[in-house]
């Protein structure tokens, strides 16, 4: 018998890597599905099987014993996962809150009907129905998109028969936004159990680069407290309506004149919650564990005034990775660094470092510098 219930993780990411740390101290024993031999969270998880997450056969197989389960990303298909929860598995979190995050038409019409603020949207069938919506504006696959990819700005007619063809074998349903003037990106991030207990951490800024998230601020730099709470609100609201159990983060856009928007909707850890596992109390990872579990949340409160943290972007030339190590621990004893075991693929996230302290910028120059050392974009001229 083992002392405590496994939770499956289906999908071998950093994320799934993430949640063993505070698996292993808390002692619960973590099952995973990998997509592949040797991926990021395989490397840290012993107990594991390598198979598709889209055949229920192997889905079976893993989950089998296991008390819950959860994911790394969000693309196991519902169906199977009402099939999970048939069996009697815990599927958190479950099919009816996870398809608000695969699909953003879904998504769109949800926030709708619970009179949360959004960018005026529509679903569009054809380039003359995205004419009628009016330019510039946002044109988004409503499923299997991610860092910025199935997003296209569009300021024309041609733009938009461009996407439909690039689309038109896919099936998927296209959403136009209107292109939202932001002043920057926000995320509120939540923890829900079952039980409706929440834990809700600082509101942060997030900077993207070409669709990509970069640096976070916890908490975000001059935000109107009114904002923050708005923002802290919409997120406990869309927990609790959709039912959310875990992690769920809302990406919204700080207008130009002071509104919050939701852009988007993630249900697991999220990139713009690693700064938690430094600079809080409890960490996403913690909390998304314990949420599964319905075991009370720990405090989100962060441990410093300020936390940066810097994801490291494999670099074109050789990152540096381990090799950066004596360089950048001995200039700062204080950094946290978090690498993920990921092969260098140009551009691909392969990790990312945390700077807490007193003074912003002093944290912002200390990851800033970690992040580009590991990347291999510094020369030599720091050693
Ligand atoms: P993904 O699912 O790939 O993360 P997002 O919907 O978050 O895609 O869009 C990626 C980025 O594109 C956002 O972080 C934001 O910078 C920009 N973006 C998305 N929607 C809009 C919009 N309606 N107006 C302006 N910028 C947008």
């Amino acid at each position: 018998m083992p002392l405590a219930p496994t939770v499956a993780v289906i999908g071998g990411g950093q994320l799934a890597r993430m949640m063993a740390e505070p698996a292993a101290a808390l002692g619960i024993p973590l099952r995973l599905l990998a997509e592949a031999p040797g991926v990021s969270a395989a490397q840290v998880i012993a107990d594991h099987e390598v198979g598709d997450y889209t055949d229920l056969t192997t889905l079976r197989l893993v989950t089998d014993g296991c008390a819950a389960v959860t994911f790394d990303h969000e693309h196991v298909p519902t169906e199977h996962l009402h099939a999970l929860e048939a069996d009697g598995i815990a599927v958190r979190p479950g099919p009816e809150a996870l398809v608000h995050a695969q699909d953003k038409g879904v998504m769109r019409a949800a926030l709708a009907d619970l009179g949360i603020p959004c960018p005026r949207n529509a679903i569009v069938e054809t380039p003359a129905e995205v004419d009628d919506f009016g330019y510039p504006c946002v044109l988004k696959t409503t499923r299997g998109g991610y860092d910025g990819k199935g997003v296209w700005f569009v300021t024309s007619e041609e733009d938009a028969v461009d996407v439909f063809a690039q689309t038109a074998d896919t099936g998927v349903r296209i959403l136009a936004e209107e292109l939202v003037d932001f002043r920057r990106e926000l995320s509120a991030l939540v923890a829900r159990s079952p039980s409706g207990q929440v834990a809700a951490w600082p509101v942060v800024a997030s900077e993207q680069r070409d669709g990509i998230c970069r640096e976070v601020i916890a908490p975000a730099p001059d935000l109107d407290p009114d904002l923050a709470v708005q923002a802290q609100q919409i997120a406990m609201t869309v927990a609790g309506e959709l039912g959310v159990v875990g992690v769920l983060a809302v990406e919204l856009f700080e207008t130009t004149d002071g509104r919050v928007l939701v852009n988007e909707l993630a249900m697991r850890p999220h990139n713009t919650g690693h700064w938690t596992q430094d600079g809080s109390v409890t960490s996403q990872f913690e909390n998304h564990l314990r949420a599964v579990l319905d075991l009370p949340l720990g405090a989100p409160d962060a441990r410093a005034p300020w936390t940066v943290m810097v994801n490291i972007l494999a670099g074109e030339g050789a990152g540096r990775l381990y090799d950066g190590y004596p360089h950048a621990l001995a200039r700062d004893p204080r950094i946290r660094v978090h690498l993920y075991g990921k092969g260098l693929r140009p551009g691909r996230k392969v990790g990312h470092v945390n700077a807490y302290g007193d003074d912003l910028d002093d944290c912002l120059e200390r990851a800033r510098h970690a992040a580009a050392w590991f990347a291999g974009e510094l020369g030599d001229e720091s050693e």
